[in-house]
């Protein structure tokens, strides 16, 4: 983990927030690289839900919402973790995490009783600080899409079983954030909440979390590497039925990546009684009216981030030399091409690569450097993933050809420059772009 966030640091993968006041604890930046492949992570996942399916819309709902949502959902009565405060260091734990529940585990200090404390952030609305404005910042973004499903039956008018998808920030006051982005009290999270017959909605869960799982595989995570967690009873949620954790094997363990959760009918039912509204379905073949079951994915994409930078951390003997190499899958990695002249005093080549550049700007994120030699150059490309290197020599003046280099072979291929986008399309396939 010390390498993952030393090199996160010093190659522009992820900050310390606000490290220039010595840093906010547990709050993390994501600088030009991170953006980059948080981007076509949450890409890739909107291409799987979304456009590669036919029942599931996309939607993006406000982080603040009405405080009854809350209510309704459960939040306010059973969103909490025990805690036990230390009365000598004052520092806080998670009780559940405590071996021994009376004495501090860093100071040895007398702990306070366990007391529940709620996890969501909250804040007030408006110009007056009292308690009729409070509102919360959400903790799931699963309730936007629930308390949606009126409009998206009265818009759409979509049959069972179909889902909304939704990718955006949450917020925890976690008691024990830590293990670098894994927990922190702000994320971002990728959900579906699928509607279904209750019927089928045991079926429905197993065929989700296989979906689910195949995707960390399609990216590049190994079989070995992942695991299915079915949950035990004592574990769910207050609205849960049944839930799987897919978990990844974090350098400090296994630990959860994404929960695939029965949400059963409880979160309709809930905001049916509390808002007033009726939020059954009609079955226009039995004419029946009733309450569908929710199957609900729930991923985090700061965590989904973190094992795939994990996973792709390599450190390769290249003669006497180490190399770092992110192994990224072509679709996550930061940058596609870089483009480096091999002489950077010589005004021809520059201007040769700086052209080349901006033609494949048009297809991929590509880039143009020449602020070292060649070897550093190659050495940079590859701690940050970038899948090919294209490099401009002087022979490239008069045969019009240019040196692709492979990342994870360093295999060269010499190519002409008029075939060098088709060669890059045939090797990359079609990047596509959320933002
Ligand atoms: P954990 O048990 O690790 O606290 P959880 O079971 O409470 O997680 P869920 O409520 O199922 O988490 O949230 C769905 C997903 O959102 C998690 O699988 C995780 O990827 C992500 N997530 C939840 N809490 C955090 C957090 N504090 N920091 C980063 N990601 C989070």
């Amino acid at each position: 983990m010390e390498k993952i966030v030393s090199l996160s640091k010093r190659r522009g993968f992820i900050f310390q927030s606000s490290d220039i006041y010595g840093g906010l604890s547990n709050t993390w930046d994501y600088g030009p690289y991170g953006v980059e492949l948080k981007n076509n992570l949450k890409a890739s996942w909107w291409r799987s839900s979304v456009y590669e399916r036919d029942d599931i819309f996309g939607m993006d709902a406000a982080i603040l919402m009405h405080p009854k949502v809350w209510e309704a959902s459960g939040h306010v009565k059973n969103f909490f973790d025990l805690k036990s405060d230390c009365k000598n260091c004052k520092k806080r734990f998670k009780t559940e995490e405590l071996k021994d529940k009376n004495k501090c585990p860093e100071c040895a200090g007398v702990l306070t009783e366990s007391r529940p404390f709620n996890l969501m952030f909250k804040t007030y609305q408006g110009a007056i600080e009292e308690s009729g404005n409070e509102i919360y910042m959400r903790p799931e973004t699963a309730q936007g899409m629930f308390v949606n499903f009126i409009n998206i039956l009265d818009s759409k008018h979509p049959k069972l079983p179909f889902g909304l998808a939704q990718i955006g920030k949450s917020f925890r006051n976690e008691i024990t954030p830590g293990n670098f982005t894994f927990r922190t009290r702000e994320f971002e999270q990728m959900e579906i909440e699928y509607f279904v017959d209750p019927k089928e909605a045991d079926k429905k869960l197993e065929e989700w979390i296989d979906y689910r799982f195949n995707w960390y595989l399609t990216l590049g995570l190994k079989k070995d590497v992942l695991r299915k967690r079915p949950h035990q009873k004592d574990e769910l949620a207050h609205y849960a039925k049944a839930c799987t954790d897919i978990e990844y094997n974090f350098p400090f363990g296994w630990s959860e990546l994404e929960g695939v959760a029965n949400r059963t009918d409880f979160d309709l039912k809930q905001h049916t009684e509390h808002s007033g509204r009726d939020l059954r379905y009609f079955d226009d073949a039995t004419k029946e009216r009733f309450y569908p079951y929710i199957i609900e994915p729930s991923g985090g994409v700061d965590r989904s981030v973190l094992a795939f930078l994990v996973d792709a951390y390599n450190e390769e003997k290249v003669r006497d030399d180490t190399r770092v190499v992110l192994k990224l899958h072509k679709d996550l990695a930061p940058i596609k091409v870089a483009v480096l002249p091999l002489l950077r005093n010589r005004p021809e080549i520059v201007e040769l690569a700086k052209k080349i550049t901006q033609g494949l700007k048009k297809e991929f994120i590509a880039v143009y450097d020449d602020t070292g030699s060649i070897g550093k150059l190659y050495r940079r490309q590859d701690e940050v993933g970038t899948l090919y290197c294209v490099t401009v020599d002087v022979q490239t003046l008069t045969d019009k050809q240019v040196t692709v280099r492979h990342r994870d072979t360093m295999q060269q291929d010499r190519i002409g420059i008029d075939r060098l986008q088709e060669y890059l399309i045939n090797k990359l396939g079609t990047v596509l772009k959320l933002i």
